[in-house]
């Protein structure tokens, strides 16, 4: 079709990155108002552009955004469609925000089954990338509690349930967007009494023993985490803060808070906002390691049943509007890795070799995963997962992350592909062993190949790069950001992370519940 008869798409050319705010590209956006609207984007456009979905863009990566592609913003598909609030359950589009959810069923005794550290993030985000939080230990990823999706593939709609069509179901729970767009999803919930939770603090001198308390006790709670001081070293080495808690009950509130009502209202507001990118440099070996030092020693020794709100024990970044500014111009990676119990070696090794480079990561996150879900791309699998927020800038840091992902591979362990924004492709197969399955049933509903992302052509996730690769003409807004669908196989550490005016021109951004995209 020559472009004087191609029919008029309404989309809107824009820059995109991810969370990280590494390797941007340029695409056409399409804001779909309603799930018909979805149908149209496939019937317009023919199967000659790729096509990506993107919820609230808190992908770290390059997972929603397709250079000189169309990337379908679904943050408007955000209506409730169907309730039962005796059973426990909720139909709702895919755009729909956990935070919305979290205003709209908290008050009435309701939370959802898994929230992973933001609440900015869509049902839609969260089957794709199948998100665990600090309750897989106990409750599994999110999609073990979808009981159904409606899904928009180039072929037509399916409607897809872990009984009707298990294979589709669970090659689009952590197959990050790559088998359709998830138009509308039910989900169970969780039953809570009050919106408090009740945590348990206790600090661990060293990494095993951090290990050794979460093995023998996280059994005792619904959700645990550790934050590890990774720039400790020597015999301080994955020093930590462990906080576990569940939600409190009615009776755990002082009596003048038990009134019903009070006790479910969900406060949680953006106390503030990083007003510009930082400097380069501001998150750095020094400054990391004052900020652990305060943090470690700020933490009580051991504390019971202190009563938190659900923001602050899920969700404390949350509270800073735009916090991913602080790590400067370059942004920053997050390395998400999951091994086998048994493999605690190389949890360690990773801790040394980020301590002794003095590579400084402001986050760092250890958890223990429960027995990971049918789906071949979904990241949680039973063992240690550690995260780690690492600012981009040493040169070090690429070649050093390619020695951990080996060390990671050979014990069988992964990376998160919804973190992930400089794996090496060769390494993919490898750690999802079970990729050749998952390129069937996506061939099955896509043989074209027209869903397709920068980081599905990063890491050859389908197979090839297909017919999609073509010139885009390039934006006006994005000169030094990628045009075209040929060059993201360079990965953030690796150079890509060229960007128009970086740190130096105005970035408007919507944070909360807006779109998640960028306009530089
Ligand atoms: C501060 C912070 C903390 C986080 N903590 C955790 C955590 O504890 N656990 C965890 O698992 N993750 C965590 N994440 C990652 C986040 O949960 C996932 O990346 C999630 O996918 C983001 O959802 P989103 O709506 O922003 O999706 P986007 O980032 O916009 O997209 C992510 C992927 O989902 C696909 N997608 C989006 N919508 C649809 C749709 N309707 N249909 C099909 N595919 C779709 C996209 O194509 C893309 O592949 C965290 C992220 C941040 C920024």
């Amino acid at each position: 079709m020559s472009p004087r008869t191609a029919p008029a798409i309404p989309t809107r050319r824009q820059s995109l990155s991810g969370w990280g705010r590494t390797a941007p590209s340029v695409a056409d956006i399409w804001r779909v108002g309603a799930e018909s609207e979805v149908d149209d984007v496939f019937a317009k456009l023919g199967g000659k552009r790729a096509v990506v979905a993107r919820g609230l863009g808190r992908s770290y990566g390059d997972a929603a955004q397709s250079a000189g592609g169309v990337v379908v913003d679904t943050t408007a598909l955000d209506r409730v469609l169907e309730a039962d609030l005796t059973e426990g359950w909720i139909r709702v589009g895919a755009g729909t925000s956990l935070d919305a959810l979290m205003r709209m069923l908290l008050p009435k005794g309701w939370f959802v089954p898994v929230s992973p550290g933001t609440r900015y993030v869509t049902v839609g985000g969260a089957i794709a990338a199948d998100i665990h939080g600090k309750n897989h230990h106990r409750d599994g990823s999110f999609c073990s509690h979808v009981t159904r999706l409606s899904l928009a593939t180039p072929g037509g709609r399916h409607e897809v349930s872990p009984g009707s069509d298990p294979d589709l179901f669970w090659a689009t729970a952590g197959g990050m967007g790559l088998t359709g767009i998830v138009l509308d999803a039910t989900v169970r919930l969780l039953p809570v009494e009050t919106s408090r939770m009740r945590v348990d603090t206790e600090r661990a001198g060293d990494l095993d023993d951090c290990m050794a308390r979460m093995s023998a006790r996280d059994h005792e709670y619904r959700y645990s985490v550790a934050w590890v001081d990774c720039m400790a070293r020597g015999a301080r080495l994955g020093r930590s803060v462990l906080t576990r808690g569940d939600h409190a009950a009615l009776d755990d509130l002082p009596a003048r808070d038990r009134d019903p009502e009070l006790a479910r209202r969900f406060d949680a507001t953006v106390r503030a906002s990083v007003p510009f990118t930082a400097p380069p440099g501001l998150l750095n070996a020094v400054s990391v390691s004052a900020f652990n030092e305060l943090w470690f020693r700020k933490a009580p020794r051991l504390r019971r049943g202190a009563l938190e709100s659900i923001a602050s024990f899920f969700h404390p970044l949350d509270g800073v509007g735009d916090w991913n500014r602080l790590y400067g111009p370059r942004g920053f990676v997050q390395y998400q890795f999951v091994v086998p119990f048994g493999a605690e070696a190389t949890v360690r090794t990773v801790l040394e070799r980020l301590s002794s480079q003095r590579v400084a990561s402001f986050l760092a996150v250890l958890k223990r995963f429960g027995a990971g879900d049918p789906g071949p791309l979904s990241f949680p699998a039973e063992g240690w997962t550690l995260a780690l927020d690492l600012p981009v800038g040493p040169a070090a840091l690429g070649p050093l992350l390619d020695d951990l992902d080996r060390a990671v591979v050979d014990v069988g362990g992964r990376v998160y592909l919804a973190k992930d924004a400089r794996l090496r492709p060769e390494l993919l197969e490898a750690m999802y062993p079970r990729l050749a399955e998952w390129r069937a049933v996506r061939e099955r509903v896509d043989p074209a190949g027209v869903m397709s992302s920068d980081l599905a052509r990063r890491l050859g996730v389908a197979g090839r790069a297909r017919s999609t690769r073509r010139r885009t003409p390039r934006a006006g807004t994005g000169s030094g950001t990628r045009g075209t669908t040929r060059s993201t196989t360079r990965s953030a550490t690796r150079g890509a992370t060229r960007r128009s005016g970086a740190g130096t021109g105005p970035t408007r951004r919507a944070t909360g519940t807006g779109s998640g995209t960028e306009e530089r």
